[in-house]
């Protein structure tokens, strides 16, 4: 086990490798930007391997690529370890503020990285706050040439401050109803959404239908193309979606990359056209890559479809679409089911 005091000096050294290599590459110093060049600088293979190719080729981070690579390699860590974690790089980051006021000639540099991540940090409007008191931390490095005693001890009351907002703004991230990498609604606002159509349904005695959307084969994709086009794929599907269902049908990135539509006001067989619309639709398109246009194949799409039973519980519906769904991938994929083929199924099942 590592005692505070030496996983403090990990922290310290991986910093000191870290941050200067962000601004390098004039990437800002959030702390997600951070998460994935610690992980550079801590030797994660995959990490180095990529970021490397990335530097070799003079590749640019704008943001939205920052954003792809710290989903990439930090968001499928363990919540416990990201909290960890994010409590690690702030402590670093405080911290680092001091000693870089501390290294004449050296401030204005960082001091610029960080108004960037500021300006980066202030498109969430919970971080507002945050950003008041990181900028009150570069005011006070800047000023104060020296890491004095007065300057550590405002530095810890603001690494105090930093953590409580830090905790509301995970808050605010839980509550948020969009899916960061897509735009559209995630699964949280899927959840309540359905809710809503559900009772409308029940209520106006009208139907209501459920598609949901698994990509086929697209481990495979990310092993041939990398996950970065893979993540262009999911937005390029995303929009292609959203463009052949209706304004008053709502879509969301139900999972990695799965997808669903609530169709209300459809019956099965309404549903049923759409999907297959979507399905046919993808089958004959041929990916391009953003930018090079390097071919990339083409990509299918299953789709399970249920409707609604007035008053049944919403696990229910979502899991008969699931069934549907699996019915699809199991009979060969790139094709639509629906749950009339799941009861076909349990006819034709010989019992025992
Ligand atoms: P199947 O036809 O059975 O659905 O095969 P599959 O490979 O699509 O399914 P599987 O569930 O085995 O793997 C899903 C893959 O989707 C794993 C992961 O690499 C990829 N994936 C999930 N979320 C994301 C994401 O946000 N970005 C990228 N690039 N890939 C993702
Ligand atoms: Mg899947
Ligand atoms: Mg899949």
């Amino acid at each position: 086990m590592m005692n505070d005091k030496e996983l403090i000096e990990k922290c310290y050294t991986y910093a000191r490798l870290a941050l200067p290599l962000m601004s390098e590459h004039g990437i800002p110093v959030t702390p997600r930007n951070y998460a994935v060049w610690y992980e550079y600088v801590s030797g994660n293979e995959e990490v180095l391997k990529t970021l490397n190719a990335m530097i070799e080729k003079g590749e640019k981070f704008p943001e939205e690529r920052n954003e792809v690579l710290y989903k990439r390699f930090c968001s499928e860590k363990d919540e416990n370890e990201l909290r960890k974690f994010r409590e690690e790089i702030q402590q670093v980051m405080v911290t680092m503020l001091a000693e870089v006021a501390a290294l004449s000639g050296e401030t204005e540099k960082y001091g610029s990285s960080v108004s960037n991540s500021m300006e980066h940090l202030s498109e969430d409007a919970s971080v507002e706050e945050i950003k008041k008191v990181m900028n009150k931390i570069i005011v006070e490095s800047k000023s104060i040439g020296t890491y004095g005693k007065t300057l550590q001890a405002k530095l810890n009351e603001s690494a105090e401050e930093l953590k409580a907002l830090q905790g509301e703004l995970d808050h605010s991230k839980a509550e948020a109803a969009v899916d960061f990498l897509t735009g559209l609604a995630n699964r949280k606002a899927f959840n309540e959404t359905l809710v809503i159509c559900s009772g409308q349904a029940t209520s106006d005695h009208q139907d209501l239908c459920l598609l949901l959307f698994d990509i086929d084969h697209f481990k495979r994709f990310n092993d041939t193309y990398g996950h970065i086009t893979g993540d262009d794929v999911l937005k390029f599907v995303g929009r292609k979606i959203k463009e052949k269902v209706k304004g008053t049908d709502f879509l969301a990135r139900y999972g990695g990359e799965e997808f669903a539509v609530i169709l209300p006001q459809t019956p099965l067989a309404g549903a049923k056209i759409v999907a297959e619309n979507v399905r046919a639709f993808f089958a004959q398109t041929k990916l391009k890559a953003v930018g090079t246009s390097k071919p990339l194949g083409t990509l299918t799409v299953s789709i399970g479809v249920a409707c609604y039973r007035p008053g049944e519980p919403l696990e229910d519906f979502i899991h008969r679409s699931d069934q549907a769904l699996y019915f699809a991938k199991n009979s060969g994929r790139n094709r639509v089911a629906t749950e009339i083929d799941l009861s076909n199924q349990e006819i034709t099942t010989p019992t025992v």
